[in-house]
């Protein structure tokens, strides 16, 4: 099938106007890229005036929660609830445009449910999946985490994690803002339990992502040699500096602060008060870390308190609005992010990559609200939500 006469933004960095994508809805991949010869009995498709872009990919995401104001319901219930629950976000999250995530892990449930999408049992959006965030006895987290203590046990969590089928390894390196108790500014683990959790992670070829607000936890983990840093709330310019220099990743989840601070009538007293604190600091960070360099890739923290799945675009709103170029926001949050999740063959629009696109009217990097209601959302080459194409959807079945 070929869509022509279509911008096409292929999640690396390249813009091609005026162009054709030939994708194999049989193979469910895609084909070429900007010019693309038809063949006998090929649809057609004219979509002039619209644009082409990879699904995107939304690397921190957490599919048990709902967007609840406060965890606790969720910490009793069942294992089976549970996974109903996280069919539905994954769901959501799918036909909203997004396509690939990184699952941040609830008791063993994500790997079940990405094992389920993979065969397509379920419909939802790739995944690299992870078990239980591992965090110290009381930390961050330990509701629906792996609690330890001592370098020993990190590194036997570590295994069991990934035996579990975990891709990838969370730990809780602060306290954060939704665990009542515990202080998102002061580093969590000892050096030696950070360092034993990371070296073992990557013995086993799995990557890391520890979750940190405070610098100091921040350049602790970072040290301790992790792959990504999510939320990274309140950055100094030493931990900056650190972050460029070792090639960290910030997944910066800018949607998390921003919903509890809108909905202060309803969020928790304690989720409030530490919110308020963090959030224009957060900005702050943010801002000063894209300038000076630090590489950015696009997450929401969707099932946050009032941060609900399949608003995930937002997170691009507001990369670009505190700093980022709209082209490299999105590059962070489809072709970079895949690659730094380890999600192979999407994110990008190559020959040979998963046909995992949506349709958008106009250029979404004029107007990145676009991204937010999509045409069509495509996965492996299939309509998945939206609009179909031909008569009645989107485009015109040329002749
Ligand atoms: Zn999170």
């Amino acid at each position: 099938m070929i869509l022509r006469d279509v911008r096409v933004l292929d999640g690396t960095g390249e813009r091609f106007e005026d162009a054709s994508l030939r994708f194999d809805p049989g193979s469910g991949r895609v084909e070429a890229v900007g010019d693309a010869d038809s063949r006998d009995d090929e649809p057609i498709y004219d979509l002039s005036g619209k644009t082409v872009v990879p699904g995107l990919v939304d690397a921190h995401v957490h599919f048990s929660l709902s967007g609840e104001a406060s965890v606790a319901d969720v910490v009793t219930t069942s294992d089976a609830e549970l996974m109903l629950t996280e069919a539905k976000n994954a769901r959501k999250t799918l036909e909203s445009g997004v396509t690939g995530v990184r699952a941040m892990g609830a008791r063993d449930l994500d790997v079940v449910l990405a094992e389920h999408v993979e065969r397509g049992d379920v419909p939802g959006p790739r995944m690299a999946a992870n078990c239980r965030s591992i965090t110290i006895t009381g930390g961050h987290g330990h509701h629906l985490g792996r609690e330890v203590d001592g370098p020993t046990e990190c590194r036997k969590a570590v295994r069991e994690q990934v035996k579990r089928g975990a891709q990838f390894i969370k730990f809780m390196a602060t306290g954060g803002v939704t665990t009542p108790g515990t202080d998102p500014n002061s580093p969590a683990f000892t050096d030696e339990e950070m360092d034993a959790l990371v070296d073992e992670a990557h013995r086993r070829g799995v990557h890391v992502a520890a979750h940190a607000h405070g610098a100091e936890g921040v350049q602790a983990a970072v040290e301790a040699g992790v792959d990504t840093v999510e939320h990274g709330t309140f950055l100094d310019e030493a931990t900056i500096d650190l972050l460029v220099a070792e090639d960290v990743v910030l997944v910066p989840t800018l949607s998390a602060p921003y919903h509890i601070v809108r909905n202060a009538d309803h969020a928790t007293d304690e989720a409030l008060e530490k919110t308020n604190d963090v959030y224009e600091r957060h900005l702050d960070s943010f801002a000063a870390a894209v300038e000076a360099g630090v590489e950015i890739v696009g997450g929401t923290d969707a099932g946050t308190p009032f941060n609900y799945h399949g608003a995930n675009a937002t997170e691009l709103s507001f990369m670009v609005e505190y700093g980022m170029d709209p082209h490299d926001a999105l590059v962070a949050m489809t072709g970079r992010a895949a690659e730094v999740i380890g999600l192979d063959e999407t994110g990008v629009l190559e020959p040979g990559a998963f046909a995992d696109f949506l349709v958008v009217e106009g250029d979404p990097l004029e107007d990145l609200g676009t991204l937010r209601d999509p045409e069509t959302v495509v996965k492996g080459g299939e309509v998945v939500a939206g609009e179909a194409f031909g008569v009645g959807g989107v485009g015109e079945l040329s002749e």
